[in-house]
C-alpha cells in the first residue's frame, strides 16, 4: 500500500527496511511525514516515533509501463489457459465491435468507469505511474485530478482507407487539444502520446504521419511489436491465422505491408520519435537487441510477464535483453490477458522465474528504469518522494529486505 494510505496527517514511522532508488537496502529507517507532500528518512537513532513497523519495507511506488485501463472490465476475455494469440483477438475484436454497436452513451460511462476501477487498482496496489493506452482523445480529461499520473498513448489503428482517414483526422487535431498537465498531490500529471497500435494494424503511410507528429510535437510513441509468432508469419509472408482473424472482421487490406518486413524498420523508425515503448518485443532477435541497447536512453522494451504466460509464446528472453544492454521495463497488460494490474507481482514473477536476476534490478525495472527513460536523468533518493510515492510491504521474513516479493 502507498504510505500516505499507512497514516494521515504528520506522523513518525519507525521502519524495519528501506530500499531506496539505488536498490541497496538500510536496515532500520526513521520516516517523518511532515506534510502531505514531504518526507524525510534517516536512519534510527532514538527520535519520537508515532508508529512502528518492524515487520516491512519501504520502497518507491512502482510505475507500469503497459496497460489498458479502460480494459478494467474485459475480465472475461482473460483466457484460464495458453491460447494462440489470434485465437484471443479474435474475442478481443469480437467484443470491442460488440460494445461499439450499442448506445454510445453506455459504452462510454462503461469505459470511464474502468478507467476509475482500473486507476483505484493500481493505486491500492502501490502504482503511481501507468503507461496507459487510450482509446480515445477525449478520455484524457478524465484522468485529470486521478491519484495516479502517467502517458496517455492514444491509440492510432487503420490498415484500411476509412479507418486511416479517421485516425487522421484525429491526429491533425490531437496535438492542439487541451490536455490536462497537472494532477493534484503530484508532480508529474498526465502527458500526452501516441500508439500506432501493431505492424498488422496500421498501415505504413498511417504509422509515417503517427511518427511525424510524434516528432514534431517532442510526444513519445508505444507500439505493441513482435508479440506473437502469428504475428512474425504475418509479417514474413502476409498469411496465417492472424489474417484470417483480420479478414473475418473486413481490417484486412493485402497488398499494403511490403513483405517480408523486418522488425529492425520498425525499431529505426520508432527511434525517430523523441521517446518510445516496444510493447512485449516477445520475438526480437539479439540483432534487434542490438539496435535498442544503443538506444537505451529514449527506447524500451515492455515485458508483460504473466500477460505473456497466458499465451502459448515461446520463454521471455528477460536475462539475454538485460544482458545485451536493452532497457527492459515491467508492465501488465490489461485485464483482458493479466489477473490484475499490479505491477508489483509482475516483479514477483520474474523473482520466481528469473532467480540469476538480482532484486534490485528487477526493482530498477519498475522504478528508476522508468524515470531514467522518460528523461528524469537525476536518481532519486528516498527522501524526495512523497508519501503518495512511496509503498509499505510486509515482510514474509523480517531479516531480508527483499522478501515482500515472496508474499505475492
Ligand atoms: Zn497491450
Amino acid at each position: 500500500m502507498l504510505l500516505q494510505d499507512v497514516s494521515e496527517g504528520p506522523i513518525s514511522l519507525r521502519v524495519r527496511w528501506a530500499i531506496p532508488p539505488s536498490g541497496r537496502p538500510v536496515e532500520d529507517v526513521w520516516v517523518r511525514l511532515a506534510d502531505e507532500r514531504l518526507v524525510e528518512v534517516a536512519p534510527f537513532s532514538g527520535q519520537p516515533i508515532d508508529r512502528e513497523l518492524p515487520d516491512s519495507v519501504l520502497v518507491p511506488a512502482a510505475a507500469n509501463a503497459h496497460v489498458h485501463l479502460e480494459l478494467s472490465s474485459s475480465d472475461s476475455l482473460r483466457p484460464t489457459q495458453p491460447v494462440r494469440f489470434s485465437q484471443w483477438l479474435d474475442q478481443m475484436i469480437a467484443h470491442r465491435r460488440n460494445e461499439r454497436s450499442g448506445d454510445q452513451d453506455t459504452m462510454l460511462r462503461q469505459r470511464w468507469q474502468a478507467v476509475g476501477e482500473g486507476i483505484e487498482r493500481c493505486r491500492k496496489a502501490g502504482v503511481t505511474w501507468v503507461a496507459d493506452i487510450v482509446s480515445s482523445s477525449s478520455d484524457m480529461e478524465q484522468r485529470e485530478g486521478a491519484p495516479v499520473s502517467g502517458i496517455g498513448f492514444v491509440e492510432c489503428i487503420g490498415l484500411v482507407e476509412s479507418r486511416i482517414a479517421e485516425a487522421e483526422r484525429m491526429l491533425q487535431w490531437l496535438p492542439h487539444s487541451k490536455m490536462p498537465t497537472t494532477v493534484a498531490g503530484s508532480c508529474v500529471g498526465w502527458s500526452i502520446g501516441l500508439s500506432p497500435h501493431a505492424p498488422y494494424s496500421v498501415h505504413p503511410r498511417l504509422f509515417e504521419t503517427v511518427i511525424l507528429v510524434a516528432r514534431r510535437h517532442g510526444l513519445p510513441v508505444a507500439m505493441h511489436l513482435a508479440e506473437s509468432e502469428e504475428e512474425m508469419r504475418l509479417l514474413r509472408d502476409g498469411a496465417g491465422p492472424l489474417v484470417d482473424v483480420l479478414r473475418k472482421y473486413d481490417a484486412w487490406q493485402p497488398g499494403v505491408l511490403p513483405f517480408p518486413v523486418d522488425y529492425a524498420e520498425y525499431i529505426n523508425a520508432l527511434s525517430r520519435a523523441r521517446r518510445s515503448l516496444l510493447i512485449h518485443g516477445n520475438y526480437l532477435e539479439p540483432p534487434h537487441w542490438d539496435l535498442l541497447a544503443v538506444r537505451r536512453d529514449r527506447m524500451a522494451v515492455v515485458y508483460c510477464p504473466r500477460t505473456h504466460a497466458s499465451f502459448t509464446h515461446r520463454p521471455y528472453p528477460l536475462t539475454q535483453m538485460l544482458a545485451a544492454g536493452v532497457r527492459v521495463l515491467l508492465g501488465t497488460d490489461s485485464l483482458a490477458t493479466n489477473p490484475d494490474l499490479n505491477v508489483w507481482r509482475e516483479v514477483a514473477f520474474c523473482h520466481r522465474h528469473y532467480p540469476e536476476i538480482a532484486p534490485a534490478r528487477l526493482l530498477a525495472m519498475v522504478t528508476s528504469d522508468v524515470w531514467q527513460w522518460r528523461g528524469v536523468t537525476r536518481l532519486r533518493k528516498l527522501d524526495s518522494l512523497g508519501p503518495n510515492e512511496l509503498a509499505v510491504f510486509p515482510l514474509s521474513d523480517a531479516s531480508d529486505p527483499w522478501s515482500f516479493l515472496e508474499l505475492w
